[in-house]
């Protein structure tokens, strides 16, 4: 429902993502080299390289995927050397051992994602946590943190919090350095401002789009992830895949550049009588359903797979609400609360009660957008 946004120079999110892997690199190109001798006959096109693998762009990835289930289906392969493939795939491309370095990476703002609500239904908050929630930055942090949240973020003792109190008593710190450099960390190897960001927890899951359990050569792919709230990805999606073609699977990934929901899709409330008054609509909300209607009509499997039409009907009520609102606010009572409330003010005061203002302050439509609510889709196409 939400494309993934990646929001920093694609070379520069790809060497940072590649620099997780460097050590273990070497090693895994060499027994990637041994096993695509293997597999190599059955793909059009198979990178040579681990690296190219793990930041091709998604519509790269669906031919391995697609090919490398035909191969699994071939009859020229036993079932123990497929079995046998897949287990060394499986161990270079090992996605658990490498997961809580993947979610630090898709917290990491530096990296440049936007990630507040799940991308398959906009439905719930997939937010990361930290520090920054309540901090404005690191020395905001050291310097203003109570020692209950000193304990809790940099994981020590309440007498080693004392110790950066009693410091910051005599003078404030002005640079993250001078707080790294205390003596009370001289046994650490690791910087101790750094602990505050691998302190960072999340609530979402990494989403493969396409399956590793059916390929794992994209287990590692960075275009393959989607971060996605747990009733999407564990309890709706599970193992399945969002298309079957190619072009199925390029149209439906929220990480593809083809990704097009928004434009293809439409929220809308169908009355199931001929009442056409949501006033009161509290009293009659099952008067109403909610529907999705798609020009292309491929988006329907993705509206399938996560249920969105049951799950977003349960949430009528924001519809409704949005649409007794418009009926009873229409531009001209609009214009004429502006009026009422401009009238013989000073013209700060009218700025506040512009009509513009006053649409706001009804409906909260930008206000969504830009602080990025759950149900933006719903909210903006019945708003339309
Ligand atoms: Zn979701």
């Amino acid at each position: 429902m939400i494309k993934v946004k990646y929001n920093i120079d694609k070379k520069t999110l790809n060497a940072a993502y590649l620099k997780l892997f460097k050590n273990d690199s070497q090693e895994k190109q060499k027994k990637w080299k041994n096993i695509r001798k293997q597999i190599n006959p059955y793909f059009t096109s198979l990178p040579s390289k681990v690296k190219d693998i793990m930041v091709a762009d998604f519509k790269k990835l669906t031919p391995i995927y697609l090919e490398y289930v035909a191969m699994m289906n071939t009859n020229k392969l036993t079932d123990l050397q497929k079995k046998d493939i897949k287990q060394k795939l499986e161990e270079i491309f090992n996605y658990t051992v490498w997961q809580p370095k993947l979610s630090s990476f898709f917290m990491n703002s530096q990296n440049g994602f936007q990630i507040h609500t799940c991308h398959y239904c906009d439905m719930a908050y997939v937010n990361a946590y930290g520090f920054w929630v309540i901090y404005s930055d690191m020395l905001d942090f050291i310097n203003n943190a109570p020692l209950e949240d000193l304990t809790r973020f940099l994981d020590i003792e309440q007498s080693t919090a004392q110790k950066i109190i009693d410091y910051r008593g005599r003078h404030l710190f002005s640079t993250l350095d001078e707080f790294d450099n205390m003596k009370c960390w001289k046994s650490q190897k690791k910087k101790k401002s750094d602990h505050l960001l691998n302190n960072a927890k999340n609530h979402f899951d990494l989403d493969h789009i396409l399956d590793k359990g059916s390929c794992p050569i994209i287990a590692l792919s960075l275009y393959n992830f989607t971060p996605s709230c747990q009733v999407c990805n564990e309890k709706l999606k599970r193992s399945q895949t969002i298309g079957s073609t190619d072009a199925e699977l390029c149209k439906l990934s929220p990480t593809s550049s083809d990704y097009d929901f928004d434009n293809n899709v439409t929220i809308t409330v169908i009355p199931k009588k001929s009442t056409c008054s949501t006033f009161g609509f509290e009293s009659h909300k099952n008067d109403y359903g909610i529907e999705f209607k798609c020009t292309d009509t491929d988006y329907q499997k993705t509206i399938d797979l996560f249920r969105l039409r049951e799950r977003y009907n349960y949430h009528k009520v924001e519809a409704l609400r949005l649409l007794d609102l418009k009926e009873r606010y229409s531009d001209a009572n609009i214009r004429s609360i502006s009026r009422l409330l401009q009238n013989g003010t000073q013209s700060v005061i009218a700025l506040q009660y512009t009509e513009q203002q006053i649409y706001e302050d009804i409906f909260g439509e930008d206000f969504s957008e830009k602080h990025c609510r759950c149900l933006g889709k719903l909210r903006k196409d019945i708003l339309k």
